[in-house]
C-alpha cells in the first residue's frame, strides 16, 4: 500500500524538427538538445516515463508507483489513460490524423486518440488547421496527394490564448507555428501523417507519411460539428469546463487566494500550471508549484488546497 501526496513529475522531454525553446526559457524545463518541441508533462510509456521528484517516492517512476486503485477506481484499461503534453510549435507541424480505439488497437496494438488541446500562447495571427473545406472524399484526397496540392483542402482557424479545440479521431488537424499549447490526450502515439510541406527530417530526408492508413481512419466532419468541437465560449459549458468525453474530463482553474479541490476514489487529478506560481496544500503540507510544473494527485488523496495569487491551472482527470 502506497502513501499518498500531491507527487512533482519530471517529465519526459522530446526533440522534434519543428520545436522551439520557450519550454526551457519560460517554462522551467531542461533538455540536452535545442529544440525542444514536446514536454510530456504525465506519461508513462515505454518511450517516455515520469520519474517523480519530491517526498518519499522520489526517484521512482511514476509507473512503478501506480497501482489501478490510484488511477481510479472502476477503471479497467490495460495501460495509464492519458498523456499530458507541453507543445512548443516554433515552426508548423505536419498535417496529421489519428484513429478510432477500433481502428489502433486491431492495427497498432495501441489505443486511438482524441486529444483536446488548450492555447497557452499564441502569436498575431497564428493559425492552425482544423478539419478540411467543403466536406471530404476519398476521391478528391487521392487527386490533392498526386497533385500535391493537399494545402488547399485544408480549414485554418486563428486562434488566441485561452482557446480551446477538442480533436476527435478521425479530424484532420495540425499545430500552427508561433503556437504553444497545452495537449491532453489519450494514451497513444498513433499519429497518420498526410502532409508534411516537402520539409526534411533530421537526416535530411523527407519524413514518412502514412496517406494510405490517413485515408481510411479520416472523418468528415461538417462545419457544423467542427464549431461544435470548438469549445471556447460554448454556453452548454461551465468557464471552468473546459471538455468532457469518455476519456477524459478537463477543468481549468484561476487561483487567486485559496481553491479546494477533492480528489475522490473515483479518478487521479493531473494539475499542469500555465502560469502563475503558488503552493498546494495538502494537510500539514505544502508543495511549490511555478509556471510550467506538472503534478499527479493520486484517487483517493482527498482534500487538497490551491493556493496563489495568480496561478492557472489545467485540471486533467478520467
Ligand atoms: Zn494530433
Amino acid at each position: 500500500m502506497k502513501n499518498l501526496y500531491p507527487l512533482k513529475l519530471k517529465p519526459a522531454v522530446k526533440e522534434i524538427i519543428w520545436g522551439g525553446d520557450r519550454l526551457k526559457t519560460d517554462y522551467g524545463k531542461s533538455a540536452p538538445f535545442e529544440k525542444l518541441a514536446e514536454s510530456w508533462e504525465l506519461t508513462v510509456r515505454p518511450d517516455g516515463m515520469n520519474v517523480i521528484e519530491n517526498g518519499e517516492y522520489a526517484g521512482m517512476t511514476l509507473g512503478d508507483y501506480l497501482a489501478p486503485e490510484l488511477i481510479g477506481k472502476g477503471y479497467s484499461g490495460d495501460r495509464f489513460p492519458l498523456l499530458i503534453k507541453f507543445i512548443d510549435a516554433r515552426d508548423k507541424l505536419s498535417i496529421q490524423v489519428h484513429p478510432s480505439d477500433e481502428y489502433a488497437l486491431k492495427n497498432e496494438g495501441e489505443y486511438g486518440k482524441t486529444e483536446m488541446w488548450y492555447i497557452v500562447e499564441a502569436e498575431e495571427g497564428a493559425e492552425l488547421v482544423f478539419g478540411l473545406n467543403d466536406g471530404y472524399s476519398k476521391k478528391a484526397f487521392d487527386r490533392a496527394v498526386e497533385n500535391g496540392t493537399v494545402e488547399s483542402l485544408l480549414r485554418r482557424v486563428k486562434v488566441k490564448p485561452g482557446d480551446v479545440y477538442f480533436i476527435p479521431s478521425g479530424l484532420v488537424h495540425a499545430i500552427g507555428a508561433g503556437i504553444l499549447i497545452c495537449e491532453i490526450q489519450q494514451n497513444s502515439n498513433v499519429t497518420y501523417r498526410v502532409y508534411d510541406y516537402n520539409r526534411p527530417g533530421k537526416d535530411g530526408k523527407p519524413r514518412e507519411l502514412h496517406v494510405a492508413k490517413a485515408r481510411e481512419v479520416i472523418v468528415d466532419y461538417s462545419p457544423a460539428q467542427l464549431e461544435t468541437l470548438r469549445f471556447s465560449g460554448r454556453a452548454d459549458l461551465t468557464p471552468d469546463l473546459l471538455a468532457t468525453c469518455d476519456k477524459f474530463t478537463v477543468h481549468k482553474y484561476e487561483v487567486s487566494g485559496e481553491l479546494s479541490l477533492d480528489v475522490t476514489e473515483r479518478s487521479f487529478v493531473s494539475l499542469t500550471f500555465v502560469s502563475g506560481d503558488g503552493e498546494i496544500i495538502f494537510g500539514k503540507d505544502s508543495y511549490k508549484f511555478a509556471k510550467g510544473d506538472t503534478y499527479f494527485l493520486p484517487a483517493g488523496l482527498g482534500e487538497v488546497k490551491l493556493s496563489s495569487g495568480n496561478a492557472v491551472c489545467i485540471a486533467s482527470e478520467i
